[in-house]
């Protein structure tokens, strides 16, 4: 950092601001440099709200140097729409390089974003990753069947593996997944956005507090209209299935999360409309009851071919929440209701309003903590192996109408490591 000792202002380079945010130059007067955390990467402004309103806080971005770099595998639409745009909006993350079949997209999508011609890769050069050291994390973006050779091969190439949903499509996948991360020493963590959002972390919070009272039902439906198209999500050898896989475990995950309890019994039943060419390989509907130990009962359905529908509710004995939407990637709302505080002859519904950073950023911001620190994820291999445990067998339920017993861990939380950070 320059000083200038006759003007009492200092200058801080690109490195030593908020990631850029503040400008690279930015002149500081020494008592603002000061109150700023003196270049130590934390800044403080005074509040402009009184403290009876609600103030955000500011962002504590990593300079660039500190950030973990990234690899994101597959440039599809999740890449393309929300994850490559979420690393302007990450802390600790930093894009590095692209993982793609095809050049030209690759090197249009490097161009956009500042990846560097010599960090691009394609699925014959992906093993080459071992020898950038500026990747340390992989992100796996890929249809569901290609997670697990892409997860092996990334730990063997010696990187920590952020792969998504769902994990893979088998639990005999999935614990391939575990091992090979395992063996290599490498963190692996399932990218389920919605249990670093602060919506669901709130209802988490309710549940958890009691505040609900005992927890009696939950009820979630999650689903969208496919298009018409013969896509990878409508061929079981890619996709595993059809809307469980893909949306209905959204409402699977979050009967989970939310009650921290594992289902002991489930039954599921699923039904495709006649005639509908996306649906002769995969399912359209997916109907499933989860029975939980302490008697809390789930019921969720999904399916492939309705208007968007992303709702959840989950009621207590004494409150209920619900997030109407629930599953989508921005504008959740959280409804609480229970008997007013204020009034005994009222009953008061009242919304909340939590913060809307991108979820993307968030998951990846938790997963670059855990890598730098080597700690667990949240919702490590685990989690997700879990998830595919419990679709195996709604998958049995269907297909032998009958209702399938699961094993019960005996605490709360059994498949997940500690908590994201508040913010
Ligand atoms: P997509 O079809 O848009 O992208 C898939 C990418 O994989 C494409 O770039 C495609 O070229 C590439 N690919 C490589 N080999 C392929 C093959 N053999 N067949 C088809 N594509 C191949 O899909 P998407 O919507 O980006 O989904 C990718 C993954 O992300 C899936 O696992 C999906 O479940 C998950 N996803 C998660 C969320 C979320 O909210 N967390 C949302 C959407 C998708």
């Amino acid at each position: 950092m320059k000083r200038d000792d006759t003007t009492g202002w200092t200058r801080r380079g690109l490195l030593g601001t908020a990631g850029g945010v503040l400008g690279a130059g930015l002149w500081l007067p020494r008592a603002a440099l000061a109150a700023a955390g003196g270049g130590k990467g934390e800044v403080k402004l005074p509040p402009m709200k009184a403290s009876t309103e609600v103030e955000s806080p500011l962002p504590e971005p990593l300079a660039p140097d500190q950030r973990v770099g990234f690899a994101i595998v597959g440039l599809g639409r999740l890449s393309l729409e929300e994850l490559l745009p979420a690393f302007a909006q990450t802390e600790k993350c930093r894009l590095v390089a692209l993982v793609s079949g095809d050049k030209d997209k690759a090197r249009t999508v490097a161009r956009q974003y500042g990846v560097l011609e010599k960090n691009l890769y394609d699925y014959k050069s992906y093993d080459t990753l071992a020898d950038n050291p500026e990747v340390q994390v992989v992100y796996i973006v890929l249809p569901n069947s290609m997670h697990a050779e892409y997860t092996v091969r990334a730990a063997k190439a010696g990187k920590h593996v952020l792969c998504e949903k769902p994990m893979a499509n088998s639990v005999a996948e999935c614990q391939q997944m575990i091992d090979a991360c395992r063996a290599a020493k490498k963190q692996l963590m399932v990218a389920y956005r919605l249990q670093y959002e602060p919506h669901h972390r709130a209802a988490i919070q309710l549940a958890r507090s009691k505040k609900l009272g005992a927890l009696k039902l939950f009820s979630a439906d999650n689903g969208q209209n496919q298009a018409p198209d013969a896509q990878w999500r409508h061929k079981k050898a890619l996709a595993g299935g059809g809307a469980l896989p893909d949306v209905g475990i959204y409402c699977l995950s979050a009967a989970r999360y939310l009650s921290g309890e594992e289902p002991v019994e489930v039954s599921g039943s699923m039904f495709s409309t006649p005639g509908d060419a996306r649906f002769k390989e995969v399912e359209e509907n997916f109907l499933f009851t989860l029975r939980f130990p302490s008697g809390l009962i789930a019921q969720c359905t999904t399916g492939y071919g309705h208007h968007d529908s992303r709702r959840l509710r989950l009621m207590g004995s004494e409150a209920w929440v619900d997030l109407d939407p629930a599953f989508s990637y921005s504008g959740l709302r959280m409804r609480l209701s229970r008997k007013s505080p204020e009034d005994p002859r009222a009953s008061d519904t009242t919304e909340r309003s939590l913060p809307q950073k991108s979820q993307f950023a968030r998951e990846m911001d938790h997963f670059a903590d855990c890598v730098k620190n080597d700690r667990t994820p949240h919702t490590p291999g685990e989690e997700g192996l879990q998830d595919m445990r419990i679709i195996e067998a709604l998958y049995r339920s269907a297909a032998e109408r009958t209702p399938q017993k699961l094993e019960a861990p005996g605490k709360l939380d059994a498949f997940r490591g500690p908590a994201p950070a508040a913010r």
